[in-house]
């Protein structure tokens, strides 16, 4: 039986390291800050605003919240963006995807300044990750490393597949396997011989965003299998991307879901902020 790679752990870690940081900026006269924008009413993304609130009360982080209605209009965003933009006192910005069909996505994240960035969406540093050379890294993935340095899981030389290759998981989940030297192929809706391509993985990293989708004939004896996958299963239950009864008689090591990669991801989240607050002060 697999070991459960504890990610409500790990985050707790690293949300613990995160706060002493932040009691250190406080005592310099800095206190960290995020700013999170809501556009419109979107249950899912309230939740995760309401959670990002949670987390930055837990570690002292000041948090500013700005729900605006489900109308506003991209010169209203892009306005409020400068804004906080030129605000001193904000560390950190994000505005929660998706937004209302009206408002341009690519045009939104280009406008947040690259060193408040706090989600690494911005083109420049998504450029920065690919050379290698980066302050911020994507949440999501950036939790998936922080998992694997604390169980002490080497990439080293590993064959490493990432299924999905979306720009916030998939394609910045591989560079940064490939940037820990690991072999990595990227399968996604088109790959040939998927099952195949994954039973070669020795790190095996799911984002498709389909339940069950990794089967116990996908993955190699041994195998480290990652679940970035957040989905419902017909009976309305949290579940990933991995059939984690079968594929944790297999694996070496899983991740669960829910306790997995999710809070990781909330976890970085702060852990950007502060660093984002630490080069806004030449720390
Ligand atoms: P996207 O929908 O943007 O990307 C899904 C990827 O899966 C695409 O690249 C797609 O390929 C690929 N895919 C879809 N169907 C197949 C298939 N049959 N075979 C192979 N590949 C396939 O999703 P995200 O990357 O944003 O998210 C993935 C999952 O992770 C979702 O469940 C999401 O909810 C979850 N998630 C979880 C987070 C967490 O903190 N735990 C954070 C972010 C996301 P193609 O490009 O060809 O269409």
């Amino acid at each position: 039986m697999a070991q459960i790679i504890d990610g409500k752990m790990v985050a707790a870690f690293v949300k613990g390291n995160a706060a002493d940081e932040v009691k250190v900026l406080k005592e310099k006269g800095i206190d960290v800050c995020l700013a999170v924008i809501l556009v419109g009413n979107d249950p899912a993304s309230t939740v995760y605003v309401a959670n990002k609130r949670k987390d930055c009360d837990q570690l002292n982080i000041v948090s500013k919240e700005y729900a605006l209605p489900e109308t506003t209009t991209m010169e209203e965003l892009l306005n409020l963006i400068d804004e906080l933009n030129n605000d001193k006192d904000v560390h950190g910005i994000l505005c929660q995807l998706p937004l209302p069909r009206h408002l341009d996505e690519n045009k939104v994240l280009n406008a947040i300044s690259p060193v408040k960035d706090v989600d690494a969406f911005h083109p420049e540093n998504v450029g920065r990750i690919m050379m290698g050379k980066y302050d911020f890294l994507p949440c999501t993935p950036a939790g998936i490393m922080e998992m694997l340095k604390y169980y002490n899981i080497d990439a080293q030389g590993k064959n490493c597949v990432v299924i999905g290759r979306s720009n916030i998981v998939g394609k910045p989940m591989a560079m940064l396997m490939l940037h820990a030297n690991a072999t990595v192929t990227i399968c996604h809706s088109k790959t040939k011989n998927l099952a195949h391509i994954c039973k070669t993985a020795d790190i095996l990293i799911a984002a498709v965003g389909r339940a069950d989708f990794v089967t116990a004939d996908m993955v190699k004896e041994g195998a480290v299998v990652i679940d970035v996958g957040i989905n419902r299963n017909e009976n309305g239950k949290l579940c990933g991307d991995v059939k984690f009864e079968e594929v944790s008689k297999i694996a070496s090591m899983i991740t669960p879901v829910p306790g997995g990669v999710g809070p990781m991801t909330r976890a970085m989240l702060m852990c950007n902020t502060v660093t984002a607050a630490k080069k806004q002060n030449g720390i």
